[in-house]
Protein backbone atom coordinates (compact mmCIF):
# COMPACT_ATOMS: atom_id res chain seq x y z
CA UNK A 1 0.00 0.00 0.00
CA UNK A 2 1.44 3.54 -0.83
CA UNK A 3 1.12 6.59 1.18
CA UNK A 4 -1.91 8.20 -0.25
CA UNK A 5 -3.88 5.03 0.28
CA UNK A 6 -2.95 4.85 3.76
CA UNK A 7 -3.87 8.46 4.04
CA UNK A 8 -6.96 7.64 2.40
CA UNK A 9 -7.63 4.53 5.04
CA UNK A 10 -7.27 6.94 8.24
CA UNK A 11 -9.47 9.24 6.46
CA UNK A 12 -12.42 6.86 5.70
CA UNK A 13 -12.30 5.70 9.78
CA UNK A 14 -12.71 9.14 10.83
CA UNK A 15 -15.27 9.50 8.79
CA UNK A 16 -17.25 6.35 10.18
CA UNK A 17 -16.25 7.89 14.05
CA UNK A 18 -17.88 10.88 12.99
CA UNK A 19 -20.79 9.90 11.26
CA UNK A 20 -23.91 10.62 12.60
CA UNK A 21 -25.42 7.33 11.52
CA UNK A 22 -23.17 4.64 13.04
CA UNK A 23 -22.82 0.90 11.27
CA UNK A 24 -25.04 -1.20 12.16
CA UNK A 25 -22.37 -4.01 10.77
CA UNK A 26 -21.96 -5.76 14.12
CA UNK A 27 -25.70 -6.73 14.07
CA UNK A 28 -24.55 -8.82 10.92
CA UNK A 29 -22.05 -11.97 9.80
CA UNK A 30 -19.60 -10.79 7.41
CA UNK A 31 -18.48 -13.84 5.59
CA UNK A 32 -14.32 -14.54 5.90
CA UNK A 33 -12.25 -13.95 2.63
CA UNK A 34 -9.35 -16.40 2.01
CA UNK A 35 -7.13 -13.70 0.39
CA UNK A 36 -3.56 -13.42 1.85
CA UNK A 37 -2.33 -10.53 1.82
CA UNK A 38 -5.45 -9.00 3.22
CA UNK A 39 -5.28 -7.46 6.43
CA UNK A 40 -8.64 -7.87 7.91
CA UNK A 41 -10.44 -11.65 7.71
CA UNK A 42 -13.19 -10.40 6.31
CA UNK A 43 -13.97 -10.39 2.98
CA UNK A 44 -15.51 -6.55 1.33
CA UNK A 45 -18.85 -7.18 0.92
CA UNK A 46 -20.71 -5.26 -1.79
CA UNK A 47 -23.34 -7.81 -2.66
CA UNK A 48 -25.95 -6.21 -0.39
CA UNK A 49 -28.60 -5.63 -4.02
CA UNK A 50 -28.10 -9.27 -4.51
CA UNK A 51 -28.19 -11.15 -1.05
CA UNK A 52 -28.31 -9.14 1.82
CA UNK A 53 -26.01 -10.33 4.89
CA UNK A 54 -27.20 -12.71 7.60
CA UNK A 55 -28.36 -10.76 10.68
CA UNK A 56 -26.91 -12.17 13.50
CA UNK A 57 -30.37 -13.05 15.38
CA UNK A 58 -31.24 -14.63 12.60
CA UNK A 59 -30.74 -18.05 13.87
CA UNK A 60 -32.40 -17.34 17.00
CA UNK A 61 -35.92 -15.98 15.31
CA UNK A 62 -35.69 -19.50 13.62
CA UNK A 63 -34.77 -21.72 16.23
CA UNK A 64 -37.72 -20.07 18.24
CA UNK A 65 -39.90 -21.37 15.62
CA UNK A 66 -38.81 -24.91 15.78
CA UNK A 67 -38.77 -25.23 19.44
CA UNK A 68 -42.46 -23.93 19.08
CA UNK A 69 -43.51 -26.51 16.77
CA UNK A 70 -41.53 -29.25 18.77
CA UNK A 71 -43.10 -27.92 22.24
CA UNK A 72 -46.70 -27.37 20.70
CA UNK A 73 -47.39 -29.62 17.32
CA UNK A 74 -50.25 -28.22 15.73
CA UNK A 75 -51.20 -26.14 18.52
CA UNK A 76 -48.33 -23.52 17.53
CA UNK A 77 -50.46 -22.09 15.35
CA UNK A 78 -52.38 -20.07 18.19
CA UNK A 79 -50.09 -21.12 21.34
CA UNK A 80 -46.74 -19.95 19.54
CA UNK A 81 -44.67 -16.84 21.16
CA UNK A 82 -45.94 -15.30 17.64
CA UNK A 83 -48.90 -17.47 16.47
CA UNK A 84 -48.63 -19.04 13.19
CA UNK A 85 -52.18 -18.29 12.41
CA UNK A 86 -51.99 -14.92 12.57
CA UNK A 87 -47.85 -14.77 11.68
CA UNK A 88 -48.21 -12.39 8.88
CA UNK A 89 -49.42 -9.56 10.59
CA UNK A 90 -46.07 -9.67 12.02
CA UNK A 91 -44.85 -7.47 9.00
CA UNK A 92 -47.19 -4.77 8.64
CA UNK A 93 -45.48 -2.17 10.60
CA UNK A 94 -42.11 -2.98 8.62
CA UNK A 95 -43.21 -3.18 5.20
CA UNK A 96 -45.75 0.16 5.63
CA UNK A 97 -42.26 2.00 6.82
CA UNK A 98 -40.35 0.62 3.76
CA UNK A 99 -42.69 0.65 1.24
CA UNK A 100 -45.15 3.89 2.73
CA UNK A 101 -48.31 2.33 2.29
CA UNK A 102 -50.96 2.42 4.90
CA UNK A 103 -51.02 -1.69 6.84
CA UNK A 104 -54.06 -2.43 4.62
CA UNK A 105 -52.11 -2.08 1.51
CA UNK A 106 -49.12 -4.43 2.11
CA UNK A 107 -48.47 -8.40 3.03
CA UNK A 108 -46.06 -10.53 2.79
CA UNK A 109 -46.09 -13.73 0.78
CA UNK A 110 -44.90 -16.30 -1.69
CA UNK A 111 -42.01 -15.29 -3.71
CA UNK A 112 -41.18 -12.65 -5.92
CA UNK A 113 -42.47 -13.75 -9.57
CA UNK A 114 -44.93 -14.95 -8.09
CA UNK A 115 -46.53 -11.83 -6.51
CA UNK A 116 -45.52 -10.19 -10.23
CA UNK A 117 -47.90 -13.16 -11.40
CA UNK A 118 -50.48 -12.80 -8.87
CA UNK A 119 -50.59 -8.84 -9.77
CA UNK A 120 -50.77 -8.73 -13.08
CA UNK A 121 -53.62 -11.75 -12.84
CA UNK A 122 -55.49 -8.59 -11.14
CA UNK A 123 -54.06 -5.40 -12.90
CA UNK A 124 -53.15 -6.49 -16.61
CA UNK A 125 -56.79 -6.33 -17.88
CA UNK A 126 -56.24 -6.38 -21.92
CA UNK A 127 -59.49 -5.27 -23.55
CA UNK A 128 -60.68 -3.89 -27.05
CA UNK A 129 -57.72 -2.04 -28.14
CA UNK A 130 -56.33 -1.22 -24.86
CA UNK A 131 -54.27 -4.50 -24.44
CA UNK A 132 -50.58 -2.66 -24.32
CA UNK A 133 -47.85 -2.83 -21.39
CA UNK A 134 -45.32 -0.40 -21.29
CA UNK A 135 -42.00 -1.98 -19.60
CA UNK A 136 -38.60 -0.47 -19.34
CA UNK A 137 -36.11 -2.52 -22.10
CA UNK A 138 -33.43 -4.92 -21.09
CA UNK A 139 -35.46 -5.48 -17.74
CA UNK A 140 -34.72 -8.44 -15.26
CA UNK A 141 -35.85 -11.80 -16.87
CA UNK A 142 -38.18 -13.26 -14.62
CA UNK A 143 -40.14 -9.90 -15.19
CA UNK A 144 -39.55 -10.27 -19.03
CA UNK A 145 -40.89 -13.58 -19.37
CA UNK A 146 -43.84 -12.52 -16.72
CA UNK A 147 -45.04 -10.21 -18.71
CA UNK A 148 -44.57 -11.67 -22.07
CA UNK A 149 -46.27 -15.58 -20.60
CA UNK A 150 -49.18 -12.91 -19.35
CA UNK A 151 -49.53 -11.17 -22.67
CA UNK A 152 -49.81 -14.59 -24.42
CA UNK A 153 -52.11 -16.11 -21.58
CA UNK A 154 -54.50 -13.49 -22.70
CA UNK A 155 -54.25 -14.38 -26.80
CA UNK A 156 -52.59 -11.49 -27.35
CA UNK A 157 -48.85 -11.09 -28.83
CA UNK A 158 -45.72 -9.88 -27.01
CA UNK A 159 -44.33 -8.85 -29.89
CA UNK A 160 -47.05 -6.13 -30.51
CA UNK A 161 -48.18 -5.67 -27.19
CA UNK A 162 -45.32 -5.18 -25.36
CA UNK A 163 -43.65 -1.69 -25.51
CA UNK A 164 -39.83 -1.57 -24.19
CA UNK A 165 -38.24 1.99 -23.12
CA UNK A 166 -34.75 1.80 -23.57
CA UNK A 167 -31.53 4.54 -23.08
CA UNK A 168 -31.84 6.56 -26.14
CA UNK A 169 -28.41 5.89 -27.65
CA UNK A 170 -25.48 7.11 -26.34
CA UNK A 171 -26.71 7.04 -22.77
CA UNK A 172 -27.28 4.79 -20.14
CA UNK A 173 -30.52 6.27 -18.54
CA UNK A 174 -33.92 5.76 -19.60
CA UNK A 175 -35.88 9.09 -19.90
CA UNK A 176 -38.91 9.92 -18.39
CA UNK A 177 -40.06 11.63 -21.08
CA UNK A 178 -39.60 8.62 -23.07
CA UNK A 179 -42.41 7.06 -21.24
CA UNK A 180 -45.10 9.77 -21.56
CA UNK A 181 -44.00 10.41 -24.89
CA UNK A 182 -44.94 6.26 -25.75
CA UNK A 183 -48.13 6.47 -23.64
CA UNK A 184 -49.07 9.71 -25.57
CA UNK A 185 -47.68 7.77 -28.74
CA UNK A 186 -50.16 4.72 -27.92
CA UNK A 187 -52.80 6.75 -26.94
CA UNK A 188 -56.16 4.23 -25.73
CA UNK A 189 -53.88 1.45 -26.65
CA UNK A 190 -51.85 1.00 -23.07
CA UNK A 191 -53.55 -1.28 -20.03
CA UNK A 192 -50.71 -1.05 -18.37
CA UNK A 193 -46.89 0.43 -17.37
CA UNK A 194 -44.95 -1.81 -15.29
CA UNK A 195 -41.29 -0.69 -14.75
CA UNK A 196 -38.55 -1.51 -12.15
CA UNK A 197 -38.75 1.04 -9.38
CA UNK A 198 -34.64 0.36 -9.72
CA UNK A 199 -33.32 -0.72 -12.57
CA UNK A 200 -31.25 -3.82 -11.72
CA UNK A 201 -28.52 -3.00 -14.30
CA UNK A 202 -28.01 0.26 -14.10
CA UNK A 203 -29.11 1.28 -10.53
CA UNK A 204 -31.24 4.10 -12.17
CA UNK A 205 -33.84 4.86 -9.73
CA UNK A 206 -36.78 5.99 -12.01
CA UNK A 207 -38.91 8.67 -11.17
CA UNK A 208 -41.66 6.65 -9.99
CA UNK A 209 -44.79 9.71 -9.06
CA UNK A 210 -43.86 10.75 -12.64
CA UNK A 211 -44.60 7.61 -14.79
CA UNK A 212 -48.02 6.66 -12.07
CA UNK A 213 -49.48 10.51 -13.14
CA UNK A 214 -48.05 9.93 -16.72
CA UNK A 215 -49.63 6.23 -16.65
CA UNK A 216 -53.11 7.31 -15.08
CA UNK A 217 -53.59 10.21 -17.06
CA UNK A 218 -53.49 7.75 -20.59
CA UNK A 219 -56.02 5.37 -18.31
CA UNK A 220 -53.43 3.24 -17.92
CA UNK A 221 -52.50 1.27 -14.69
CA UNK A 222 -48.97 1.45 -13.43
CA UNK A 223 -47.27 -1.29 -10.97
CA UNK A 224 -43.42 -1.64 -10.16
CA UNK A 225 -40.84 -3.90 -9.29
CA UNK A 226 -39.32 -2.72 -6.23
CA UNK A 227 -36.92 -5.89 -5.87
CA UNK A 228 -33.75 -3.29 -5.83
CA UNK A 229 -35.86 -0.52 -4.28
CA UNK A 230 -36.92 -1.45 -1.59
CA UNK A 231 -35.07 -1.45 1.70
CA UNK A 232 -32.58 0.67 -0.53
CA UNK A 233 -34.61 4.20 -1.29
CA UNK A 234 -37.70 5.59 0.95
CA UNK A 235 -40.60 4.53 -1.23
CA UNK A 236 -44.27 6.55 -0.61
CA UNK A 237 -46.02 4.02 -2.75
CA UNK A 238 -49.73 4.95 -1.27
CA UNK A 239 -49.11 8.89 -1.73
CA UNK A 240 -47.63 8.32 -5.15
CA UNK A 241 -51.38 6.34 -6.40
CA UNK A 242 -49.31 3.11 -7.54
CA UNK A 243 -51.63 0.61 -8.34
CA UNK A 244 -49.61 -2.33 -7.07
CA UNK A 245 -46.00 -3.39 -6.79
CA UNK A 246 -44.22 -6.07 -5.33
CA UNK A 247 -40.75 -7.12 -4.36
CA UNK A 248 -38.21 -9.78 -2.54
CA UNK A 249 -36.83 -9.45 1.02
CA UNK A 250 -33.31 -11.71 0.20
CA UNK A 251 -31.44 -8.48 -1.62
CA UNK A 252 -31.38 -5.09 1.02
CA UNK A 253 -33.91 -6.70 3.03
CA UNK A 254 -31.13 -9.23 4.14
CA UNK A 255 -33.95 -12.06 5.02
CA UNK A 256 -32.23 -14.58 3.65
CA UNK A 257 -32.26 -16.80 0.27
CA UNK A 258 -35.45 -17.10 -1.21
CA UNK A 259 -37.47 -15.46 1.39
CA UNK A 260 -41.03 -14.75 1.50
CA UNK A 261 -41.57 -11.91 -0.62
CA UNK A 262 -44.19 -8.84 -0.73
CA UNK A 263 -47.03 -7.10 -2.49
CA UNK A 264 -48.52 -3.88 -2.41
CA UNK A 265 -51.94 -3.02 -3.44
CA UNK A 266 -53.29 0.65 -3.11
CA UNK A 267 -56.03 0.93 -1.22
CA UNK A 268 -58.84 2.59 -3.78
CA UNK A 269 -58.67 -1.55 -5.15
CA UNK A 270 -58.07 -3.52 -1.96
CA UNK A 271 -62.04 -3.71 -1.65
CA UNK A 272 -62.89 -3.66 -5.19
CA UNK A 273 -65.43 -6.81 -5.30
CA UNK A 274 -65.37 -7.59 -9.50
CA UNK A 275 -61.09 -7.32 -9.39
CA UNK A 276 -59.98 -10.58 -11.06
CA UNK A 277 -57.81 -12.29 -8.70
CA UNK A 278 -56.15 -15.74 -7.90
CA UNK A 279 -57.79 -16.46 -4.46
CA UNK A 280 -57.03 -19.06 -1.61
CA UNK A 281 -58.29 -19.59 1.88
CA UNK A 282 -55.97 -17.54 3.46
CA UNK A 283 -57.42 -14.41 1.65
CA UNK A 284 -60.30 -14.98 3.14
CA UNK A 285 -61.84 -12.74 6.18
CA UNK A 286 -59.95 -13.91 8.98
CA UNK A 287 -62.90 -13.91 11.64
CA UNK A 288 -64.91 -16.74 9.90
CA UNK A 289 -61.90 -18.64 7.66
CA UNK A 290 -61.91 -21.77 9.96
CA UNK A 291 -65.93 -21.93 9.46
CA UNK A 292 -64.70 -23.50 5.63
CA UNK A 293 -67.75 -21.52 3.97
CA UNK A 294 -67.83 -22.69 0.63
CA UNK A 295 -68.27 -18.62 -0.74
CA UNK A 296 -65.32 -16.46 -0.70
CA UNK A 297 -65.73 -13.71 1.79
CA UNK A 298 -62.83 -11.62 0.84
CA UNK A 299 -60.09 -9.59 3.62
CA UNK A 300 -60.81 -6.49 1.89
CA UNK A 301 -57.15 -5.79 2.11
CA UNK A 302 -54.05 -6.47 0.58
CA UNK A 303 -54.34 -9.76 2.58
CA UNK A 304 -56.78 -11.15 -0.18
CA UNK A 305 -54.34 -11.66 -2.52
CA UNK A 306 -53.05 -14.05 -0.24
CA UNK A 307 -53.58 -17.74 -1.03
CA UNK A 308 -51.93 -19.59 1.58
CA UNK A 309 -51.33 -20.50 5.22
CA UNK A 310 -48.09 -18.64 6.13
CA UNK A 311 -44.33 -20.34 5.79
CA UNK A 312 -43.55 -19.48 8.90
CA UNK A 313 -39.74 -20.88 9.14
CA UNK A 314 -39.09 -19.13 5.58
CA UNK A 315 -40.77 -16.24 7.69
CA UNK A 316 -39.06 -16.07 10.41
CA UNK A 317 -35.97 -14.06 9.57
CA UNK A 318 -37.93 -11.51 7.69
CA UNK A 319 -39.84 -10.21 10.56
CA UNK A 320 -36.18 -9.53 12.49
CA UNK A 321 -34.73 -8.14 9.38
CA UNK A 322 -37.84 -5.35 9.09
CA UNK A 323 -37.16 -4.45 13.18
CA UNK A 324 -33.97 -3.50 12.14
CA UNK A 325 -35.07 -0.90 9.10
CA UNK A 326 -37.70 0.27 11.36
CA UNK A 327 -34.96 0.70 14.18
CA UNK A 328 -32.89 2.35 11.53
CA UNK A 329 -35.15 4.04 10.16
CA UNK A 330 -35.31 4.61 5.95
CA UNK A 331 -34.52 8.50 5.98
CA UNK A 332 -31.74 7.56 8.40
CA UNK A 333 -30.29 5.00 5.73
CA UNK A 334 -31.12 7.08 2.84
CA UNK A 335 -28.98 9.84 4.16
CA UNK A 336 -26.34 7.32 4.75
CA UNK A 337 -26.17 5.81 1.79
CA UNK A 338 -25.81 9.13 -0.25
CA UNK A 339 -22.59 10.02 1.75
CA UNK A 340 -21.28 6.15 1.18
CA UNK A 341 -21.90 6.07 -2.77
CA UNK A 342 -20.70 9.57 -3.26
CA UNK A 343 -17.45 8.17 -1.44
CA UNK A 344 -17.05 5.22 -3.61
CA UNK A 345 -17.77 7.48 -6.66
CA UNK A 346 -15.14 10.13 -5.85
CA UNK A 347 -12.95 6.59 -5.11
CA UNK A 348 -13.43 5.27 -8.22
CA UNK A 349 -12.84 8.74 -9.97
CA UNK A 350 -9.66 9.24 -8.31
CA UNK A 351 -8.46 5.66 -9.28
CA UNK A 352 -9.32 6.20 -13.28
CA UNK A 353 -7.24 8.97 -12.77
CA UNK A 354 -4.38 8.37 -11.11
CA UNK A 355 -4.22 5.24 -13.26
CA UNK A 356 -5.10 7.22 -16.11
CA UNK A 357 -7.16 4.47 -17.24
CA UNK A 358 -11.13 4.37 -18.31
CA UNK A 359 -13.92 3.57 -15.52
CA UNK A 360 -17.17 4.06 -16.50
CA UNK A 361 -19.95 4.76 -14.25
CA UNK A 362 -22.90 4.15 -16.00
CA UNK A 363 -25.42 4.82 -13.09
CA UNK A 364 -26.72 8.35 -13.08
CA UNK A 365 -24.55 10.69 -11.98
CA UNK A 366 -27.40 12.40 -9.92
CA UNK A 367 -28.01 11.37 -6.86
CA UNK A 368 -31.66 11.88 -6.75
CA UNK A 369 -31.79 9.27 -9.29
CA UNK A 370 -29.98 6.50 -8.33
CA UNK A 371 -29.76 4.27 -4.67
CA UNK A 372 -26.62 2.84 -3.42
CA UNK A 373 -25.95 0.97 -6.38
CA UNK A 374 -22.93 1.69 -8.46
CA UNK A 375 -22.46 0.10 -12.00
CA UNK A 376 -19.17 0.26 -13.66
CA UNK A 377 -18.01 -0.57 -16.91
CA UNK A 378 -14.24 -0.72 -16.75
CA UNK A 379 -12.97 -0.18 -20.65
CA UNK A 380 -10.26 -2.37 -21.74
CA UNK A 381 -10.34 -4.99 -18.47
CA UNK A 382 -13.36 -7.02 -18.93
CA UNK A 383 -13.58 -9.64 -16.57
CA UNK A 384 -10.57 -9.80 -15.97
CA UNK A 385 -10.81 -6.99 -13.21
CA UNK A 386 -13.64 -8.80 -11.73
CA UNK A 387 -11.35 -11.82 -10.85
CA UNK A 388 -8.52 -9.50 -9.63
CA UNK A 389 -11.15 -7.84 -7.05
CA UNK A 390 -12.83 -11.16 -6.19
CA UNK A 391 -9.29 -12.98 -5.79
CA UNK A 392 -8.20 -9.98 -3.63
CA UNK A 393 -11.51 -10.64 -1.15
CA UNK A 394 -14.05 -8.04 -2.52
CA UNK A 395 -17.11 -9.36 -3.25
CA UNK A 396 -18.64 -7.29 -6.33
CA UNK A 397 -21.28 -8.79 -8.63
CA UNK A 398 -20.69 -9.31 -12.75
CA UNK A 399 -23.19 -8.78 -15.33
CA UNK A 400 -22.81 -9.84 -18.83
CA UNK A 401 -21.64 -8.22 -21.08
CA UNK A 402 -19.16 -5.91 -19.23
CA UNK A 403 -20.86 -4.56 -16.23
CA UNK A 404 -19.40 -4.71 -12.61
CA UNK A 405 -22.41 -3.96 -9.75
CA UNK A 406 -21.52 -3.09 -6.54
CA UNK A 407 -23.67 -1.90 -3.61
CA UNK A 408 -21.98 -0.28 -0.40
CA UNK A 409 -25.09 -0.86 1.81
CA UNK A 410 -25.70 1.69 4.64
CA UNK A 411 -26.93 -1.04 7.07
CA UNK A 412 -23.72 -2.91 7.37
CA UNK A 413 -20.96 -0.79 4.48
CA UNK A 414 -18.65 1.40 5.69
CA UNK A 415 -16.33 4.68 4.14
CA UNK A 416 -13.65 2.09 5.50
CA UNK A 417 -14.70 -1.19 3.50
CA UNK A 418 -14.73 1.49 0.08
CA UNK A 419 -11.31 3.01 0.98
CA UNK A 420 -10.29 -0.75 1.28
CA UNK A 421 -12.10 -1.33 -2.31
CA UNK A 422 -10.81 1.56 -3.60
CA UNK A 423 -7.02 0.47 -3.13
CA UNK A 424 -7.67 -2.47 -4.34
CA UNK A 425 -9.68 -1.34 -7.68
CA UNK A 426 -6.09 1.13 -7.95
CA UNK A 427 -4.22 -2.08 -7.38
CA UNK A 428 -6.24 -4.00 -9.97
CA UNK A 429 -5.96 -1.37 -12.61
CA UNK A 430 -2.41 -0.37 -12.52
CA UNK A 431 -0.70 -0.55 -16.08
CA UNK A 432 1.78 -3.01 -14.68
CA UNK A 433 0.28 -6.54 -14.30
CA UNK A 434 -1.07 -7.30 -10.80
CA UNK A 435 2.02 -9.83 -9.73
CA UNK A 436 4.89 -8.02 -11.21
C1 LIG B 1 -33.96 -10.30 -8.07
C2 LIG B 1 -35.04 -10.03 -9.03
C3 LIG B 1 -35.99 -11.00 -9.38
C4 LIG B 1 -35.89 -12.40 -8.84
O1 LIG B 1 -37.14 -13.03 -8.82
P1 LIG B 1 -37.48 -14.21 -7.81
O2 LIG B 1 -38.89 -14.53 -8.12
O3 LIG B 1 -37.26 -13.68 -6.42
O4 LIG B 1 -36.54 -15.34 -8.09
C5 LIG B 1 -36.99 -10.65 -10.25
N1 LIG B 1 -37.08 -9.40 -10.77
C6 LIG B 1 -36.20 -8.43 -10.45
C7 LIG B 1 -36.33 -7.07 -11.02
C8 LIG B 1 -35.15 -8.72 -9.60
O5 LIG B 1 -34.24 -7.78 -9.31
Amino acid sequence: MNGLALFELNKALLLDAEDPFPSRRDEFFIPPTGAPHFRTQECLYFTGNSLGLQPRKAREALTTELDDWAQFGVEGHFQAKHPWVSYHERFARGLTHLVGAQPHEVVAMNALTVNLHLLLVSFYRPEGRRKKIICEAKAFPSDQYALASQVRYHGGNPEEDIIEIGARPGTHAIDEADVEAALAEHAGEVALVMMGGMQYFTGQWLDMPRIVKAAHSEGALCGFDLAHAVGNVPLKLHDWNVDFACWCSYKYLNSGPGAVAGAFVHERHVKEEDIPRFEGWWGHNAQRRFLMESQFDSMGTAEAWQMSNAPVLNMAVHAIALDQFVQAGMDNLRSKSLRLTAYLEAGIQAVAKANDVHLEIITPQDPARRGCQLSLVAHGFGKQLFERLTDAGVVVDWREPNVIRMAPVPMYNTFEDIARFVNVLKLSTAKAPLNA
